[in-house]
């Protein structure tokens, strides 16, 4: 049986206040919630003041992105290794959007998540196709090559110590949130890859839907038996709509 997760991705947004205002109102119902995972991916900016906040409680965190360096001439980067020392579990690796504004390929993304297990940290791995991927029927061949490429540097059992999460690219941000039937299929046919290599390990990587997922939808997309819990990105900045995404998981 795996656990839920719910994971917030704060993206480029929060302030001093705002980030304590929401932490400090997400504390009671993350301790309430016992069978369910709840973390946070703030700015980097913003992850000492979480880590201050979110001390002595069920609350995790993690990073929004690292680098492939765990130090040296790399100016404006954040190392893995340091993301770890502020208490961070978790880091994103290859969300769509550094995909497109950073270039990141997918060969990028194998070593950030290469890095981040190297210091310790949970890589929670971003795959999903475009909409013009979408309507041409290439989702399964694009979340397919998005894995190989991580399998390959990593190895199969790299999933062991690592989240997956499928976000459809045309529904992030736009209130399009896929259908828990569509969304459910392309989990299904995740696991099924992980599975042609390492079926006790496909069985256990837990694998989150995110794409507009809100208080709304995500009753339903719960449900379904290989989705595990959702990245959260706008619905993540509101205590109420987090809490109540939580409640879902329950
Ligand atoms: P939205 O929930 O705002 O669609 O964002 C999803 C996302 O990109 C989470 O990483």
């Amino acid at each position: 049986m795996r656990q839920k997760l719910v994971m917030g991705n704060w993206k480029l947004n929060g302030t001093k206040e705002s980030v304590n205002t929401l932490v400090n109102a997400l504390l009671a119902p993350v301790n309430a919630a016992t069978n369910v995972e709840v973390a946070v991916c703030a700015p980097a900016i913003f992850i000492g003041t979480v880590e201050a906040l979110a001390k002595g409680s069920a609350l995790q965190y993690g990073s929004e992105d690292c680098d492939v360096h765990t130090s040296g001439a790399f100016t404006g980067e954040n190392s893995p290794v340091m993301i770890k020392e502020f208490g961070c579990k978790y880091a994103i690796v290859g969300h769509s959007e550094r995909r497109e504004y950073h270039n990141e390929t997918n060969e990028v993304v194998a070593a950030k998540y290469e890095a981040a297990q190297a210091a310790g940290l949970i890589p929670v791995l971003c795959i999903g196709e475009s909409l013009a991927q979408f309507e041409a029927g290439e989702t399964a061949d694009v979340v397919k090559t998005q894995l190989k490429a991580v399998i390959d540097k990593c190895g199969i059992k790299s999933f062991e110590k690592a989240v997956i999460a499928y976000e459809p690219i045309w529904a992030i941000g736009t209130g399009k949130t896929a259908t828990p039937e569509i969304a459910q299929n392309v989990h299904a046919q995740i696991r099924a890859f992980l599975a042609s290599f390492d079926a006790d390990v496909a069985a256990k990587v837990q694998v989150l839907y995110g794409g507009s997922c809100n208080a709304k939808t995500a009753p339903e997309l719960f449900k379904q038996p290989d989705i595990d819990g959702g990245l959260v990105g706008g619905a993540s900045l509101k205590p109420a709509d987090f809490a109540a995404i939580i409640e879902a998981a329950k």
